[in-house]
């Protein structure tokens, strides 16, 4: 590989007991804070990201600058390229790898649906079979999501709840992600840690998502679409700043473990751990939209209509009890501190003077 230099020194941790990981899906959002996180203190991260159209690229190139002014290396490359990975893996012995690459979101699997099973199934079984071919195999930590809860309406979830009924093809792909982790940690001996994140917000996030998309609609007079669900009840979700997430993931990594090979017979049982990262207090779209209106100093144009039962679930709500106690989690952030960060960010990267008006449209 003609980038194998700059790997091995990206790899490489700058603590003793450093840990040394792979980040896919390094130019997304949730990969670029966990980037940036692992190397400010002292561990090697290389990232691996297709950089594919799902949204905006640019803002994916950007994140990569943002990772390569703190010399962190992205490696451009599909999870699919299983020749590359099993190369990756002879050349830097990763410690562990923070699997987030995957295609998000839930309405676009009706465009789609090809996508989910490219990258959330047939990628991630590319992943673990390089993964566990590596000598040392590393202990995998990926991200599942709160959406395999689907239909079920007992509130808070627990990590124990149903997730027999997804809501859509995107929630099917991580439960079964699910159930494809724990067979390789079965079979192979591979640490495992699914972390079921609910709705992650914040600076440099995703565009296709609502508290982002309708940023932009309001500062450009447009309307938007507020969804609702039956009996004109409001949808809510359990909002989780990215710092918190950010925090769980590296718990997540540092007590992983170790895997334990094939059959996890030299060193017993390799641990299969699944956890919910939310922030236990929902809050609906209407308060979401309210506090927007507030940040940005105009008011939105709204056009509420109901759920047209395209993926969506009518909310979510984290029970974190099982993460406060094995991880030491403890999400900080409510959503007026979360949107008020992320309103700032979002002004200034798209270049809006403090008065609101447009100077440097990216
Ligand atoms: P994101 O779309 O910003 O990041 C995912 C990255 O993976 C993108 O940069 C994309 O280019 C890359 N990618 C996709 N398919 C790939 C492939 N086949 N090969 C290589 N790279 C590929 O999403 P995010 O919000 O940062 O989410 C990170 C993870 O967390 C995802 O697995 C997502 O499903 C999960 N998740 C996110 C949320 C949330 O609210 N943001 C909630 C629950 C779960």
């Amino acid at each position: 590989l003609h980038w194998e230099r700059q790997i091995r020194s990206s790899a490489s941790p700058r603590r003793a007991s450093g840990l040394s990981v792979l980040v896919t899906g390094a130019a997304g959002f949730v990969g670029t804070h966990c980037s940036l996180a692992l190397h400010k203190r002292g561990d090697g991260v290389v990232g691996l990201d297709n950089f594919n159209s799902y949204y905006d690229p640019s803002l994916k190139k950007a994140r990569r600058s943002l990772l390569s002014s703190h010399s962190i290396f992205v490696i451009d490359a599909d999870l699919n390229d299983s020749h590359l990975l099993s190369k990756l893996f002879d050349i830097v012995p990763f410690s562990h790898v923070l699997h987030l690459a995957a295609q998000a979101g839930v309405r676009y699997a009706i465009e789609n649906p090809s996508s989910y099973v490219h990258s959330n199934i047939a990628g991630l079984v590319s992943l673990l079979e390089a993964a566990k071919s590596a000598d040392p195999q590393p202990a995998i930590v990926w991200a599942s999501s709160s959406s395999v809860y689907g239909l079920n309406e007992k509130v808070p979830f627990s990590e124990s709840d149903r997730t027999d009924a997804p809501a859509s093809l995107y929630a099917a792909t991580k439960k079964a992600g699910e159930e494809i982790t724990h067979t390789y940690n079965h079979i192979y001996g591979l640490s495992i840690t699914g972390l079921r994140f609910f709705t992650v917000y914040g600076p440099w996030g995703r565009p296709d998502m609502a508290y982002f998309s309708f940023t932009k609609a309001i500062l450009a007079g447009k309307p938007i679409t507020i969804y609702r669900g039956r009996d004109r009840v409001d949808l809510a979700r359990d909002f989780t700043y990215i710092d918190d997430i950010v925090r769980g993931c590296l718990a997540s990594l540092d007590t992983a473990g170790k895997s334990s090979g094939s059959g996890g017979k030299k060193r017993g049982p390799a641990p299969y751990r699944i956890f919910n990262l939310g922030n236990t207090s929902p809050v609906t779209v209407p308060t979401l939209v309210s506090i927007l209106e507030r940040y940005l100093k105009v008011k939105a144009k709204k056009n509420v209509v109901e759920m047209p039962g395209n993926g969506d679930v009518p909310f979510t709500h984290a029970n974190i009890t099982r993460a406060m106690t094995e991880l030491g989690y403890k999400p900080t952030t409510n959503l007026e501190v979360g949107l008020k960060k992320f309103v700032k960010w979002y002004l200034s990267y798209y270049g809006y003077s403090p008065r609101g008006s447009k100077t440097n449209l990216l």
